[in-house]
């Protein structure tokens, strides 16, 4: 289908950060070795943890379930190499929780050859049947929210969808695997944009991606003119661009209603990274295993987008793509969101997207002195959701989350930061934001 470049396709408020993806955009994917262990968390995705299938010193070979779906909204796990199981403990994840996970030692003669499939005949699948598929492969969003994908793509019965939305627009700063994607797989996508169409019985697809990627624009343009009912757009490159109620305003006009999600309006929305590897997986049977993310920042010696198997350490990661120490922080995806982790025995999960080392000076501003609120509006002009985040801040600092909550629409707010991120006096206000509706969900339990 055709592309449409010529109407601004965008959203009002949002920032414009440095991009900072020279560094990697231009670096094709490569694969990184086994480390010697993988540390396997149980829960990689929202929803109800899988269960472990495997014991103590039970080997396994690499693509084996070695956890199951524990009820609807689960997805099993698949050992990511051949080896054997250690032991099952408790470990820091991104969360700054610990929770079980499967701890495997990798044989060093570990194969990447995946040794267990479950093929399936595609073709006139009924749309549960690819459902159930789907959730075979124990795939999530791999942009960073980790929700089972068949799920999404499972409409409820009294709701109507039209358009599945493609997200394409990686603007996190930093951030650069998706595009790599986008550039090296176009066939996979292409593939799974077709079969999450199936399932989810949309009629038509729309790919967004920020128009500083224009070859990846072009490329998917190019693969897409014979093929009905998908789309590519160049959207404007702007944060938060790739969050899904930005994203759909700027394609189709259209709003999610407060409290409401983006079926409510006729869409579902799933991440170009997510769509290529249910068109690399389905075909072939097999599950989730890997995934690409980019490892960035000043001190990393071998910057690049990495395939790296499911619970790699990210101290492994660091070692071989060469890290001269002295950093102050370790981000698991892009700046804007990504979560700090001190332990750098944290695994790569399937919602990992990035490793940012940040030193000083790019540490971000929650870590820097802070001011007092000089009511200088610019959070206000920044927010994508029209909140009034100086306010939201003041009665944080008060300790009147219930306030926040029923005055203030805390709820609203999806944390994107670009409030902190423009505030002169250094004000963590997301960081409140979170703390606030923690408490605030801790309470209502
Ligand atoms: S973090 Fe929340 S309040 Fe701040 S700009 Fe984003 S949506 Fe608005
Ligand atoms: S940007 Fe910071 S200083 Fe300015 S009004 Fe908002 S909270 Fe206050």
């Amino acid at each position: 289908m055709a592309m449409s470049l010529f109407r601004r396709h965008s959203f009002s408020h949002g920032v414009h950060p440095p991009a900072h993806k020279d560094g990697t955009a231009q670096m094709p994917i490569r694969r990184l070795p086994f480390p010697p262990q993988l540390i396997l968390p149980l829960g990689q995705h929202i929803g109800a943890p899988a269960k472990a299938l495997v014991s103590k010193g039970q080997e396994v070979v690499r693509g084996q379930p070695i956890a199951s779906a524990a009820g609807a909204v689960s997805v099993p796990l698949h050992a990511p190499a051949t080896g054997q199981v250690l032991r099952i403990e408790s470990v820091p994840t991104s969360r700054g929780t610990r929770e079980p996970a499967i701890i495997l030692n990798v044989y060093e003669a570990s194969t990447q050859e995946v040794l267990w499939q479950q093929p399936r005949h595609l073709d006139g699948m009924s749309r549960d049947a690819l459902l159930q598929a789907i959730q075979d492969t124990g795939l999530v969003g791999l942009g960073g929210a980790a929700f089972p994908s068949h799920i999404k793509l499972r409409i409820p019965d009294d709701k109507r969808v039209d358009t599945l939305v493609i997200n394409g627009c990686e603007c996190e700063p930093y951030l650069t695997c998706d595009h790599r994607i986008m550039l090296e797989c176009p066939d996979d996508l292409i593939r799974g944009i077709q079969l999450a169409m199936q399932a989810s019985g949309t009629r038509q697809a729309i790919i967004g991606i920020e128009d500083n990627k224009m070859d990846a624009v072009n490329l998917l343009a190019e693969h897409l003119k014979d093929i009905p009912h998908i789309s590519v757009q160049a959207v404007e490159t702007k944060y938060p661009q790739g969050s899904e109620k930005m994203l759909i305003k700027s394609l189709l006009d259209r709003e999610v209603p407060a409290g409401g999600i983006p079926a409510d309006i006729g869409v579902v929305v799933n991440n170009v990274g997510t769509m290529a590897a249910l068109g690399q997986l389905l075909p072939r049977g097999e599950g989730l295993i890997e995934r690409v993310i980019t490892v960035t920042g000043p001190g990393i010696e071998r910057q690049g987008n990495y395939r790296v198997p499911l619970g790699t350490p990210i101290g492994f990661i660091l070692e071989q793509a060469g890290y001269e120490g002295g950093a102050n922080e370790f981000i698991l995806g892009g700046p804007m969101m990504g979560p700090a982790v001190s332990s750098l025995d944290t695994p790569i999960t399937k919602g990992t997207s990035g490793l940012l080392v940040l030193n000083e000076p790019q540490v971000r501003k929650e870590s820097r002195p802070r001011w007092a609120c000089i009511k200088c509006g610019h959070c206000v002009s920044a927010c994508p959701m029209h909140l009034n985040p100086a306010w939201l801040g003041q009665l944080a600092a008060a300790g009147e989350y219930a306030r926040m909550s029923e005055s203030a629409n805390l709820e609203h707010c999806f944390e994107c930061g670009c409030c902190s991120y423009v505030c002169p006096s250094n004000i963590p206000l997301v960081q409140y934001f979170r703390i606030a509706k923690a408490i605030n969900r801790e309470q209502a339990a």
